[in-house]
């Protein structure tokens, strides 16, 4: 590993300061969980590490600010599960945390920090995408807030400018019952970064949102308005045809060593089948 200069400050002010002062030669820290992987093998050698867990303006809270559920920059996967509203509201988003790594990772890793390392694989990506999700950021220039789907581009890299922390991540309240879930495909049981990743929600009105992940550079959200999907009567050779449409964008890497690409795009089907099945289930339930 590298040598590099450790700060920690403690007002947001001077992380703003120090992180744009350096610019790509310096890096948050927050759990650690990705970072201090990458620190170790070489893959990142910044010359200053900022650790944005003493700053007096971030928290690991969730609750509820105009219209939206607010997560902390230090919310961590383990905050996630805890939260009673998080399950019964956003329970795709409950399911992708759980999914994350050992009870010891889900208790450092940061969901502001599962973002901003943009894997294509990151669990809880297609959740919030599906739900509407917006990244709070501060830099040099004041605050701003940016929609996920603008945030991600593709592994390891962000919209985010230069000297720009994220201070939070934000959920719509949802304005009526819907039906949501998450599923994914691993190539093995226990710790594994998912071969395909899928979140649905799906709406009253017959609107359903889909985003899967871990087949291309960078999760995609889809949006069915035909009502094929969210309809019992429409047999699953029909909604497979529509899914079909609606996965054309997903192109996973030859080269990866967990699943080739014929294989994720056949789990990727088959998942979403299945989670058009739950959402359409759990909309039933929430509306009986
Ligand atoms: C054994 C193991 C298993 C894992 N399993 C999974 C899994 O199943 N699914 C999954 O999705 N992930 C998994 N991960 C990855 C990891 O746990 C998550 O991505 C985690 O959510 C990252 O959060 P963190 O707080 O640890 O981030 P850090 O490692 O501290 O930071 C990650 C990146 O985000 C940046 N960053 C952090 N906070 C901010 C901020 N406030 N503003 C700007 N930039 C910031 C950092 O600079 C860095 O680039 C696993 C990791 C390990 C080690």
């Amino acid at each position: 590993m590298r040598a590099f200069a450790y700060e920690r400050p403690t007002r947001l002010a001077d992380a703003v300061a120090l992180l744009g002062g350096h610019g790509p030669e310096a890096r948050a820290l927050a759990g650690g969980t990705d970072l201090i992987i990458r620190l170790r093998d070489g893959t990142l050698r910044p010359q200053v590490v900022v650790d944005v867990k003493g700053i007096a303006e971030l928290d690991g809270d969730i609750r509820e600010v105009d219209g939206h559920v607010r997560f902390g920059a230090l919310t961590t996967m383990t905050d996630i599960l805890r939260d009673e509203r998080v399950r019964r509201d956003y329970p795709a988003l409950a399911e992708a945390a759980l999914f994350v790594g050992s009870v010891q990772i889900r208790n450092r890793a940061t969901l502001v920090g599962n973002m901003c390392n943009a894997s294509p694989a990151a669990d809880t990506a297609p959740a919030l995408l599906v739900y509407g999700g917006r990244i709070v950021a501060m830099g040099p220039n004041g605050s701003r807030h940016v929609p996920l789907d603008d945030f991600l581009v593709r592994s390891g890299v962000t919209t985010l400018d230069r000297g720009e922390l994220v201070t939070a991540i934000e959920l719509p309240v949802a304005d009526g019952p819907r039906g949501s879930v998450h599923l994914r495909r691993t190539r093995r049981r226990g710790h594994d970064l998912a071969s395909v990743t899928l979140a649905v929600s799906m709406t009253r009105d017959g609107t359903t949102r889909l985003s899967y992940g871990s087949v291309g550079p960078r999760p995609v959200v889809v949006v069915d308005e035909t009502g094929v999907l969210a309809d019992r009567r429409v047999p699953d050779a029909d909604k497979a045809g529509r899914l079909h449409e609606l996965f054309a964008d997903a192109s996973p890497s030859p080269t990866s060593m967990r699943a080739g690409p014929e294989y994720r795009l056949a789990m990727l089907r088959v998942l979403g089948l299945r989670g058009v099945t739950a959402a359409i289930e759990r909309l039933g339930a929430a509306t009986s």
